[in-house]
């Protein structure tokens, strides 16, 4: 997925396991697509992946992050060739789930993410394109997905890696195109270079090129002042390599010493021009040749040219669909608005066939509740704190054990009451009147506490009897 070898190059300037925590507030659009074939490879439990997607979903949404959620549409034309001829080599087998089969599935999800009151969206093409578009466009603040392609379609800020990092809370690996930018230099218009070198989903690329390879021409092609987006797509119009190629000019002997023209034998002898030298050569004035030779243009250009060669040999090259795929894709889409609605906790239950119970709904509900997303609540559903039962600390963060008044439409919990541990901070925020109680209450049995030891100490001393009295009496008979 994505151009090969494309994360192990942005990798050492990636953020690493950035707590999903720290996102909050954040609206993201996560490629639905990639947590489908994740989900399915595990199959033998009928509707198990709805369940796991509501539980990713879910959880994202206690940390305080919204949520987009994009499925693929119609591969784009690029692709479908791509994809049939992945086809016809593996013997009719892809490695991921062919989109027809893939519709059901993706109905079914969107089903439960509408219920968890999501906006879902069918892209008109790639997901990993219409998220990118999404957040190019400033409609959400990131992209959740495992595809590179991302960047190439115009994503400046992409998640990947999510994984759970402790009982709490998920991490995942930031890119940031701004950041790639200042410290790799490169550019979306080179990553679609890269694209077009190293192969992806639309392109097999070049032979024997690998994204190392390809990083070293476009160096190379940087220290000639070329934009390497710019100068390979001019490739088959370039006169100048096309020269440089064909030359036949033999190659003129130079020194090996000084690298001017002529030998070191009689350099030795007679001096070196470009050396200022009457006798042997003086190499600390560093002065280039001057002889004007093809080859020296030649080594200017020495990546250049064998890529070059070995990229028009292919009469498809530059691949102009491609480009424009990954560059244009997305031109003449309007804005959609996104729109979050409550969450129907009914209709889950009957689509996940279980009870608000194991959905851990009233811990999704009290979170919402507290991070400022009520709007994911109805009136009717949303919680009301009757106790705080205990201070605790999760993930050392410190936390009230609270218990909610139960839902008059829940008719399966057995207990009288919710118990949901939450935030100190947040909660003394939002329900100040039960916190102060709480305080209150802590402080009297402390006194309480406090006085029933200092009356015990006073009979004590009073009859004489002190424990320590015993030992001394004891050790000293
Ligand atoms: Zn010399
Ligand atoms: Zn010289
Ligand atoms: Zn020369």
């Amino acid at each position: 997925m994505g151009v090969k070898d494309l994360w192990k190059v942005l990798s050492p300037v990636a953020k690493k396991s950035v707590p999903v925590k720290s996102l909050a507030g954040k609206t993201l659009a996560v490629d639905l697509s990639g947590w489908i074939v994740e989900f399915r490879t595990n199959q033998n439990v009928p509707h198990l992946y709805l369940k796991t997607l509501y539980q990713r979903a879910s959880r994202l949404m206690k940390q305080g992050v919204l949520l987009v959620m994009v499925a693929d549409g119609i591969a784009p034309e690029c692709k479908s060739d791509a994809m049939a001829l992945r086809s016809k080599e593996g013997g009719g087998v892809t490695n991921s789930v062919s989109r027809p089969l893939f519709k059901p599935i993706v109905k079914k999800c969107f089903e439960v993410l509408e219920c968890l009151g999501l906006p879902c969206i069918e892209a008109p093409g790639e997901a990993e394109a219409y998220c990118a578009w999404l957040d190019k466009n400033e409609l959400v603040d990131g992209v959740l997905t495992s595809d590179s392609d991302a960047l190439l379609y115009g994503a400046r800020t992409v998640y990947r890696n999510l994984e759970a990092q402790n009982k709490f809370d998920y991490a995942v690996d930031l890119y940031e195109m701004s950041v790639i930018e200042e410290r790799l230099g490169m550019t979306r218009e080179t990553l679609v270079a890269m694209a077009m070198l190293v192969g992806c989903d639309y392109d097999e690329g070049i032979r024997d090129i690998g994204i190392e390879k390809a990083q070293e021409l476009f160096r190379e092609l940087r220290s000639n002042h070329k934009d390497p987006f710019t100068r390979i797509m001019s490739w088959r119009e370039n006169q100048e390599l096309k020269k440089l190629t064909n030359s036949e000019e033999k190659k003129v002997a130079h020194c090996k010493l000084c690298q001017h023209k002529g030998t070191k034998t009689l350099h030795d002898k007679e001096g070196c021009h470009d050396c200022s030298s009457v006798k042997s050569c003086d190499q600390s004035s560093k002065v280039t040749c001057t002889c004007g030779s093809v080859h020296h243009q030649k080594e200017k250009h020495t990546l250049e040219l064998r890529y070059y060669e070995k990229a028009l040999r292919n009469s498809a090259f530059p691949n102009k669909m491609l480009v424009d795929e990954f560059l244009h894709a997305n031109d003449d889409l309007v804005k959609p608005s996104l729109n979050w609605k409550p969450i129907d906790i009914t209709s889950l239950e009957n689509l996940l066939s279980t009870s608000y119970e194991n959905l851990k709904m009233a811990e999704l509900v009290v979170q919402l509740q507290m991070s400022g997303q009520s709007f994911l609540l109805c009136k009717d559903t949303t919680l009301n704190p009757t106790k705080i039962l205990k201070e605790c600390k999760q993930n050392f963060v410190k936390c009230f054990q609270v218990q909610w008044s139960k839902l008059a439409s829940d008719r399966t919990t057995h207990d009288s009451c919710y118990t949901v541990t939450v935030e100190q901070e947040a909660f003394s925020r939002l329900y100040g009147e039960i916190t102060q109680e709480y305080r209150a209450e802590v402080e009297l049995a402390r006194k309480k506490k406090e006085h029933k030891k200092e009356t015990k100490k006073g009979t004590k001393k009073k009859n004489g009897s002190l424990m320590t009295d015993y030992f001394k009496v004891k050790k000293r008979p």
